[in-house]
């Protein structure tokens, strides 16, 4: 079974800073990770190799500094990376990229069997690109499943949403989105990580390896613009507490009482 996982190296989300001007997340100099739902899809995708066989291709669109995320991913067992970078896909939104990443798949020979996204990133968090490239493909889609089987030809797979459990049988080729109860990613050994950094070959596609043109990609190719940008203001504020069990429980009441949760009768009782 051929697979491949789409992955985007995302800012570690407590750095994340905000370009007001351009109204763009600032990615420069900020600590990055694979998407971690991308983890949970590669290691789904490990798993379905283990049993049937095939190769795990792992793509990701993004600036050069993605290669770090695929190397990553190479350690972690994928067999091949492909890094689609190009100055002029910067500003795409979730339509440009998806085209990107289609494009880049619908290239690959054999054409994949299963292609997997996380359902969602932890930086942009729209969830439209796994189902864009579907559409674009023309392929059968599952959003959001927690357990993949193989059934002869065919995938089954489930996904809870709202309180049911819904079951599908998809024909290949198909994607899947994947939430976090698919997997639990393994640990990468740090020599594998070593030989993914020094050794491994990470092949590079731009715009026009990909026969695209510039109306189609990055802002060119964005359907929407993004119009105002602004941090919204905490809403509550959190107090870390220490001390003994006796302190703690002490302090609580305190404060329930000062904020008339509780009232001086009941807290003492
Ligand atoms: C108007 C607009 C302007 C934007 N301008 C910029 C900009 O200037 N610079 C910028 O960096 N971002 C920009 N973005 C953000 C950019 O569009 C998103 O980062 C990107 O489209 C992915 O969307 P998402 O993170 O919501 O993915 P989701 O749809 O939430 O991701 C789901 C899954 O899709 C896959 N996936 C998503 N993105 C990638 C990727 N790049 N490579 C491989 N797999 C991927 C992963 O498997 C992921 O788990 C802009 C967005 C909008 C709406």
């Amino acid at each position: 079974m051929d697979i491949v996982v789409c992955i985007k190296q995302v800012p570690d989300v407590p750095n994340i800073r905000i370009d007001e001007h351009r109204m763009t997340i600032i990615r420069e100099g900020v600590e990055s990770i694979i998407n971690p739902l991308d983890c949970v899809a590669l290691e789904a995708a490990v798993d379905l190799r283990e049993r049937q066989g095939g190769r795990i291709t792992v793509l990701s669109m993004g600036p050069p500094q993605s290669e770090e995320a695929l190397r990553e991913a190479l350690a972690f067992g994928a067999d091949q990376a492909i890094l689609l970078t190009d100055p002029a896909f910067g500003g795409a939104d979730t339509l440009a990229t998806s085209h990107v990443l289609a494009t880049a798949i619908s290239m690959l020979k054999p054409f994949p069997d299963l292609v997997l996204c996380g359902r969602q990133t932890i930086d942009s968090d729209t969830g439209h690109v796994g189902p864009q490239i579907a559409e674009e493909l023309d392929l059968p889609q599952v959003c959001g499943v927690n357990e993949i089987d193989l059934q002869g030809d065919s995938l089954v797979v489930k996904r809870l949403y709202d309180g049911f459990l819904d079951t599908f049988r998809v024909n290949t080729p198909a994607l899947l989105t994947v939430s976090q109860e698919l997997s639990s990613p393994h640990h990468i050994p740090l020599a594998d990580l070593e030989r993914a950094f020094s050794d491994r070959e990470i092949i590079r596609w731009a715009m026009k390896d990909l026969n695209l043109k510039p109306e189609e990609v990055g802002l060119g190719g964005s359907a929407t613009r993004a119009w105002k940008l602004h941090k919204a203001a905490p809403k509550r504020r959190g107090e870390v507490v220490t001390g003994s069990p006796q302190s703690l429980v002490e302090h609580l009441i305190r404060k329930l009482e000062a904020l008339s949760i509780l009232d001086e009768e009941s807290g003492n009782e």
